[in-house]
């Protein structure tokens, strides 16, 4: 059998690209603190993503961490988020000091359900956590509307969208944050790296001490800080991979176009829709396999794939509410029973990236249309 198939692949640069830029911080001995690569990659980030502030961050947890400390939410207090979602997302909400709440996620999008937040809204809610999930972006009107409402603050866990516009508007400016990550297995990474985006001076100023321990100078520290800061490697790598991002998702979008021919009116089988007016970012390829209609069950493709050496994943099975800290939590819904319940044994996340082959695509073909 050839070699493994993994639903990721990482994005890296020529070695021999690498080497000067490693000779440079021999050079100068900056290591990390805001050093120079570290300032070149915020300022070509700002200008990628076409917003007014990124700061960088040593990982994307990391990252949402100090998002929400940035608020000062009440101690305690309750923050909405789907269960759709890595496990970072609901641990930065529980490790702040803050209850996670969950609430169902659209059908088409699956990204979190507005109607499904306003129900799971009460007087100790302070803020909603939305992820824009496998690329797909969340309903930013409907949950405006409720966080206007209501009264809280909106984050955005953007880790799936790295330059993603909606109309033109680039997704770093939706809510009041946006929390990107770097790693390795995102369209755009720095082995291990982070971002938040917002165009709140305030909320900028408090992120800063917040990266760098609360340090405010040599005399004061005014926070309590944590170490967030990104390294001059990490950076370096960041600023040859950015150069890359462009022919990697070209690439993917048109290995999309490829499996969405090729997977398209099979019965059961439904593919990631395309969202008006959205430029996909191209994270990831999501298909939601309807056992009942399909006849073989996610579960039955994924060992399938598997017995060829194609790696695909579950992604996000189990949900966060299958979690043993967040076990028992109730799934705020509009539907009898929460769709999110139904489709984490649906969803399937197939192999996404540059070196996916013609061939291995006529494999994940074959495997789906056996009878
Ligand atoms: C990858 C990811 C994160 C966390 O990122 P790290 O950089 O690995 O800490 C957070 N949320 C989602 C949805 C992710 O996929």
């Amino acid at each position: 059998m050839s070699s493994p198939l993994f639903v990721a692949k990482p994005v890296l640069p020529k070695l021999s690209e690498f080497l000067p830029y490693l000779e440079e911080i021999w050079k100068s001995e900056i290591l990390t603190n805001n050093g120079p690569f570290h300032q070149r990659l915020e300022k070509s980030l700002e200008d990628y993503l076409g917003v007014p502030c990124a700061m960088l961050f040593n990982n994307g947890t990391i990252a949402l961490l100090v998002a929400l400390k940035m608020m000062d939410l009440p101690p305690g207090s309750e923050v909405i988020t789907t269960p759709l979602t890595f496990a970072a997302t609901a641990h930065s909400i529980a490790w702040n000091g803050l209850k996670p709440v969950f609430a169902d996620v659209d059908p088409v999008t699956l990204t979190i359900d507005p109607a499904a937040v306003e129900k799971a809204v009460n007087s100790n809610t302070s803020a909603i956590l939305a992820v824009h999930v496998y690329g797909m972006v969340c309903d930013t009107d409907g949950l405006r509307n409720v966080a206007t409402k209501h009264g809280l603050r909106l984050i955005y866990d953007a880790a799936h969208v790295f330059g993603t516009t909606v109309s033109g508007k680039p997704i770093g400016e939706f809510g009041d944050v946006s929390v990107f990550s770097f790693h390795a297995t995102k369209l755009y990474n720095t082995f291990e790296g982070g971002l938040i985006t917002t165009s709140d001076a305030k909320d900028k100023e408090r992120i800063y001490f917040l990266r760098n321990f609360g340090i405010k100078n040599e005399e004061e520290v005014a926070d309590i800080g944590i170490n967030g800061k990104m390294n001059e490697m990490q950076a370096a790598i960041g600023l040859l991979n950015l150069k890359l991002v462009h022919s990697e998702r070209q690439t993917r979008t048109d290995l999309r176009s490829c499996f969405n021919n090729i997977l398209s009116g099979i019965p059961g089988v439904l593919l990631p829709q395309e969202q008006a007016n959205v430029s996909n970012s191209e994270q990831y390829y999501h298909v939601v396999i309807d056992a009942e209609v399909f006849g073989r069950s996610r579960d039955d493709i994924y060992d399938a794939l598997k017995a060829i050496g194609i790696y695909s994943r579950k992604y996000f099975h189990p949900i966060c509410t299958d979690f043993a800290p967040y076990k028992g939590s109730t799934i705020h819904s509009c539907r009898d029973q929460p769709y999110v319940e139904k489709v984490k044994s649906q969803v399937l996340c197939l192999p996404f990236h540059s070196g996916v082959t013609q061939q291995h695509v006529a494999m994940i073909a074959e495997v789906f249309q056996r009878r």
